[in-house]
């Protein structure tokens, strides 16, 4: 397993879920770019890292003086990181070489395979470690364009291995492939969101399904705030920027210290939900850079300094990432990555 902690660990904090998850046994991390390996490194971080966009030329020597794994498709990638090798003195430079399947995005296609294969075995400082693609509709359990990928995959390999070269680890699964698709698995996967306990809903034939079991996961991560202040106001008050909420009857409303700076999503206006001691209390208003109000004058005894669920559960009430997602029109990922770093970070055992 690859376990993908690029984007700050998806919001959760890069450095101590790689630590953690280094603890628990993992091998590998995967992080987007040099950037988020070197301070993993800094950290303390000794698995392998894989940069799984490459690196920008410039970066190479670092890429080697610092033990981190590139991925590699243009022709650059391997010529720039052969030489510094080279240059350093270091034993060969393991990539992952990866190719684009049906994606559009990064790789090589299947057409420059070959010559990039010869450019490979003629660097006598890169070997090829690994070989991986991406997939684009790993959560859709009957997209055509996932069975075109993988026998893409497979043919890829094929040129790869008629080349001569023989990497040791395939792989092209994040969660979606991870938790729908074990004839995906190869002998890596990667998962991100599944980490930080989420899965995407599985889909057939349009529809969402459940006739794959469910994966057995808990949320990592549950975001609190705390009241800062409360007001009674009477019918006929306009609340926030703009008055876009305007009281119906006399209302109590509880004002938190969270707002877009935060990452809390401006689209959450008049919409969201919190969970304020034992019931959900209804966003009113716009939200803003650094404020948010709610009403609770529905729940007894709500007084200043009360613990306030943004993201999380208590009893049976929850609110999670992906209804803050279908809210906001994204996908729970943004919604964990947008917490910005204003927001303190607390991690219990
Ligand atoms: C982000 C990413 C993953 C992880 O995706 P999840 O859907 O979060 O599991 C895996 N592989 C690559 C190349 C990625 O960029």
């Amino acid at each position: 397993m690859c376990a993908v902690v690029k984007a700050d660990a998806y919001g959760h904090g890069a450095a101590q879920c790689a630590l953690a998850l280094e603890s628990e046994g993992a091998k590998w991390l995967g992080v987007t770019t040099t950037d988020e390996g070197v301070p993993l490194r800094d950290a303390g971080v000794r698995c392998r890292i894989l940069l799984m966009t490459g690196f920008w030329r410039g970066e190479e020597e670092e890429v080697v003086r610092r033990n981190l794994t590139a991925s590699v498709w243009e022709t650059w990638h391997v010529k720039d990181l052969d030489q510094a090798a080279s240059r350093l003195g270091s034993a060969p430079q393991p990539v992952h070489l990866k190719v684009d399947t049906g994606m559009g995005r990064l790789g090589i296609s299947l057409e420059e395979l070959p010559a990039m294969c010869k450019l490979i075995q003629a660097s006598p400082h890169i070997s090829l470690e690994g070989f991986f693609t991406h997939l684009a509709s790993s959560e859709v359990l009957d997209a055509p364009d996932v069975a075109r990928q993988m026998e893409r995959f497979e043919q890829a390999l094929g040129v790869v291995r008629a080349q001569g070269l023989s990497p040791g680890l395939c792989h092209m699964d994040n969660t979606g492939g991870m938790v729908s698709r074990p004839e995906t698995w190869k002998n890596m996967v990667r998962p991100g969101l599944a980490l930080y306990g989420y899965t995407l809903p599985l889909v057939r034939a349009g529809q969402l399904t459940n006739d794959v079991p469910p994966f057995p996961l808990r949320t990592a991560l549950s975001w609190r705030t705390r009241i800062v202040s409360m007001k009674q106001v009477g019918a006929g008050q306009a609340l926030g920027y703009n008055g876009t909420f305007v009281t119906k009857a006399p209302s109590r409303i509880a004002v938190l210290p969270v707002g877009y700076a935060d990452g809390y999503n401006r689209e959450l206006s008049n919409r969201g939900r919190v969970i304020v001691r034992d019931a959900y209390a209804p966003i009113v208003g716009n939200i803003s850079m650094d404020l948010t109000l709610v009403d609770v004058s529905a729940i007894r005894g709500v007084e200043i300094g009360d613990e306030v669920l943004l993201i999380g559960n208590r009893g049976s009430l929850s609110v999670t990432a992906p209804e803050l997602a279908g809210l906001c029109h994204t996908v729970p990922y943004e919604i964990l990555c947008a917490i910005s770093k204003r927001v303190p970070r607390i991690y219990a055992q």
